[in-house]
């Protein structure tokens, strides 16, 4: 484990560091935290915990600009799109506020045989841990914590190390918006506190959103631990690109899923790019033209479109990859230079598919291009991947668009379509992406209890 710090991503210059929680301090929340879900989690009502979170809705709106920072500080995201991620964070506590009664309805179910009647009852299952990754400090948490606490689970949270500002501004939110002390635990805790939160039979489930490695490790120790786990792992998704009647605003789209929104890192960001051989030299000219002039800014600056990386170790990382990928013979068409932490756009051309470099979730600044002939070779090449998170789709053909929606092998599928998240979307993927899912009524499901209670006539 990474100590708790927060590191200048730009410089790698330590700016404080956080101690790690002892043994006897976290006891002493997960205790807090199985009380709080026995009491308040068993006996306050839906429309009690909406109240509260929608006013973390407003306390994420009211402090958005000092929460903004915080997350620029520490893993360099330019801080207008900061801005932007707690503005979507706020809405997710809104949405499960005010949705909180329809999502924990009794379900009525029609019997078939005999008298009376059935009722499908959502409750809660009891304390929750969340390990989560850096890329989107707020999101990650709101995408667990929301539908969570609506449902009356408490929740403990181990965040990523370079986190330890924005994970204790969130504990304050929530206590600031009244949930009780208990209700939502941030734990600087280390890997083997975590191996012993999993093993502890106070906490009832597990949901981890990270990379491959953590995923495999996480759901191992559950499974020995008989707990339910959700995985949020990592994605190389693919933006088919077959037919457009305005190309300038397809690459627009492709830029901003690969390169405007936290400079590339990002699960469900498009990386492979898969465009019909008509479309190819144009696609490849105005991509590259775009981002010639673009270079890595400073992301406290307002306007700053592409920040560093999160740390140089990621950006040496994301370096390595590049020149693995060319040494299996894929050419640098744009970019493929680092200084430091920051990593400039960069675009790779002639990818051999059986380039196992370049079949690499690339988290970072850079675009994998490929030709291909037909739909069909365009749904080969995207399925070949071994992940399974998001994908996108570019076509004028409707029927040519359910057709690949439905032969891609993704957990979601947008078509003509970027940036189109909203709260009320299940998020998730399969392969090696992980399973399960976060909002929506199915991200909801993963950890209630669905309990029948059949009456007689
Ligand atoms: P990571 O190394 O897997 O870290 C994620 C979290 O796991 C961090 O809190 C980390 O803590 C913790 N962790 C690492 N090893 C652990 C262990 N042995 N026991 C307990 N916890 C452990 O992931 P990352 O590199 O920060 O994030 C990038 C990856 O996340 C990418 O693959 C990306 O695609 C994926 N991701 C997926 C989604 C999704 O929704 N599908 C969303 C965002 C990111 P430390 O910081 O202390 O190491």
């Amino acid at each position: 484990m990474s100590t708790y710090a927060v590191v200048d991503p730009a410089t790698g210059q330590t700016i404080k560091e956080f101690a790690a929680l002892t043994d006897a301090e976290l006891e002493a929340k997960i205790s807090r935290a199985d009380e709080v879900h026995r009491t308040w989690g068993r006996t306050s009502t839906p429309a009690e915990r909406a109240a509260l979170l929608g006013r973390v809705a407003e306390l994420y709106a009211e402090r958005r600009d000092e929460l903004a920072r915080i997350i620029s500080r520490e893993m360099g995201k330019p801080v207008d799109q900061a801005g932007l991620e707690v503005d979507y964070v706020s809405a997710i506590y809104d949405y499960y506020g005010r949705n909180a009664e329809k999502f924990l309805a009794d379900e009525p179910i029609d019997l078939e045989w005999g008298e009376g009647t059935a009722v499908v009852r959502r409750s809660s299952l009891g304390v929750l841990l969340g390990v989560m990754p850096w890329n989107y400090p707020y999101y990650q948490v709101a995408r667990f914590a929301g539908p969570n606490l609506m449902a009356g689970n408490t929740v403990l949270l181990k965040h990523a190390a370079q986190c330890p500002e924005s994970s204790a501004a969130m504990e304050q939110i929530f206590l600031d918006a009244g949930f009780p002390a208990g209700a939502f635990e941030n734990l600087y805790a280390t890997y083997a506190q975590v191996d012993g939160l999993i093993a502890d039979p106070r906490v009832q489930g597990v949901s981890v959103t990270g990379s491959e490695k953590v995923g495999a490790h996480i759901a191992q120790a559950a499974g020995r631990h008989l707990k339910k786990v959700v995985l949020e792992l990592g994605g190389a998704d693919p933006f088919i690109v077959l037919s457009s009647d305005d190309l300038d605003a397809t690459v627009e789209a492709a830029l901003t899923v690969r390169f405007f929104d936290n400079a590339g890192q990002m699960c469900c960001g498009a990386k492979r790019f898969i465009v019909i051989d008509s479309l190819y030299d144009a696609f490849l000219e105005k991509m590259t033209a775009n981002l010639s002039e673009l270079r890595p800014g400073d992301p406290m600056a307002e306007g700053t479109a592409l920040g560093p990386l999160s740390s140089v170790g990621a950006a040496e990382f994301l370096e390595d990859q590049v020149s693995r990928a060319v040494e299996g013979g894929a050419k640098v068409a744009l970019g493929g230079t680092r200084e430091g932490a920051a990593y400039c756009p960069t675009i790779l051309v002639d990818i051999d598919p059986a380039n196992e470099a370049a079949a690499e979730e690339f988290f970072g600044p850079v675009a994998n291009l490929y030709r291909v002939a037909s739909e069909e070779e365009a749904i080969a090449l995207a399925n070949s991947s071994p992940f399974g998170l998001g994908s996108y789709v570019f076509t004028t053909d409707a029927a040519q668009a359910e057709r690949v929606a439905d032969a891609l092998e993704a957990g979601m599928v947008f078509v003509n379509i970027v940036g189109a998240d909203e709260p009320a979307l299940p998020f998730g993927g399969t392969k090696r992406s992980g399973f399960g899912r976060e909002l929506g009524k199915y991200g909801v499901d993963e950890f209630v209890n669905r309990k029948l209670i059949r009456i007689g006539g």
